[in-house]
């Protein structure tokens, strides 16, 4: 019986060839394959600007930092995220806070953000960047966030590293709404760099300091330089910035990749369009539809009924060689949040959900033998 992985990526010869032909070319880094695959993640994703970087925790890192975040400033996220949703604005030395979660998308919920803004604009402690996380794939209530943005004066960074290509309101996800909007490239997630990530905006300026932040701070462009260059070699550092980039082997397989987005949507869609009629009699509740939106489907999370014993399942699968996992502990009961002040039951909605999640394999290359498997053993673990 062979392991079904929760998630795996899809090579092809095509991404193989991509890579070596980098490694024959005369560039491994800063050459021609960043920006070309900069070009194309930003034409299909219908926006103006797209920052390659190595991770898209450096993308986050430098994100807060381009929209202002630094010591004394207040961000908010999302507790059901991975740990970089928040540890970004940690870096740059700022607080951090979160907003409980919509049960039905698992998604940051619009009212407790809403309800949460309003005591914090009469104490004095609103905050400068609200991070909304595309849980699952499936793109935040970005409109909703963006009217209360404009009322309370925050700015909007999209963790988007679940959701390449999604769309929402018709849009594909980085084209509006946020200021700024991060990609993940990790090897589980749409896309695959390996490691790898990307900014998407529509704000010149803000494209700009990405730029700058994400190699040393330094300029070559003389439009940006505050002396006069007394030769060709000369360069300026503007600001404090970091090595951040993303090398030419892996933008070239990004843009190898990217070919295949549309197709690869297309499979990891069926799969769960099969799971949700496949799972319809079982006792867990199925990761939310919603009209005006189309999930990347980067993970098909379950929460089984109140009652079913969530450790007992899980091990069940596993022990049946299915590798499932949990998306996500809530992110404030960490010990290192728990040191920051956090404590369990702080945001209930995201830890009743962590108590009965797991996230079902799901990926491109998934035989419908494998989901009938894991359908199998599930249905059998629920008795
Ligand atoms: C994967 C992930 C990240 C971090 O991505 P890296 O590219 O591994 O740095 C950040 N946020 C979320 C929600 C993620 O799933």
């Amino acid at each position: 019986m062979a392991f079904i992985p929760y998630s795996r990526q899809q090579i092809t010869d095509d991404d193989i060839a991509a890579v070596t032909a980098v490694l024959r070319s005369e560039f491994l880094t800063q050459g021609p394959a960043v920006p070309a695959f900069e070009r194309a993640f930003a034409d299909v994703h219908q926006v103006k600007h797209a920052i390659a970087v190595g991770n898209a925790t450096e993308g986050l890192h430098i994100a807060c930092l381009a929209l202002g975040v630094g010591p004394g400033a207040r961000v908010w996220t999302s507790p059901n995220s991975f740990l970089a949703s928040a540890n970004c604005a940690l870096y740059c030395g700022a607080t951090i806070d979160f907003v409980d979660i919509d049960p039905h998308t698992r998604n940051m919920s619009v009212v407790a953000l809403a309800a949460k803004l309003e005591a914090a604009r009469t104490a004095g402690t609103l905050p400068q960047v609200v991070i909304p996380v595309d849980f699952a794939g499936l793109p935040t209530d970005l409109r909703e966030i963006r009217t209360l943005a404009d009322r309370y004066g925050f700015r909007i960074l999209q963790d988007a590293s679940h959701a390449t290509g999604a769309r929402y309101l018709g849009a594909p996800v980085g084209s509006a709404w946020a200021d700024a909007t991060v990609f993940s490239f990790h090897a589980v997630k749409i896309v695959t760099t390996a490691e790898g990530g990307l900014v998407t905006t529509q704000d010149d300026a803000l494209a700009r300091e990405l730029q700058l932040l994400r190699s040393h701070g330094m300029t070559r462009d003389a439009a940006l330089m505050d002396g006069t260059p007394d030769g060709p070699w000369y360069y300026e550092q503007q600001r404090l910035g970091y090595n951040f980039r993303m090398t030419d082997l892996q933008a070239a397989l990004g843009l190898s990749q990217l070919k295949r987005l549309d197709d690869m949507h297309a499979k990891r869609a069926a799969r769960a369009e099969r799971y949700d009629a496949l799972l319809a009699d079982l006792p867990v509740k199925r990761p939310a539809r919603l009209a005006d939106r189309v999930s990347a489907w980067h993970l098909y999370a379950i929460e089984l009924s109140r009652g079913h014993d969530r450790r007992a399942v899980f091990e069940a699968l596993r022990a049946a060689e299915i590798g499932v996992n949990v998306h996500y502990i809530p992110i404030h009961t960490q010990p290192h949040y728990q040191r920051l002040g956090f404590k369990r039951g702080d945001f209930p909605a995201a830890e009743a959900y962590y108590a009965q999640a797991i996230s079902l394999p799901l990926f491109p290359e998934m035989t419908e033998a494998e989901q009938d498997r894991v359908v199998a053993v599930l249905r059998a673990a629920l008795g």
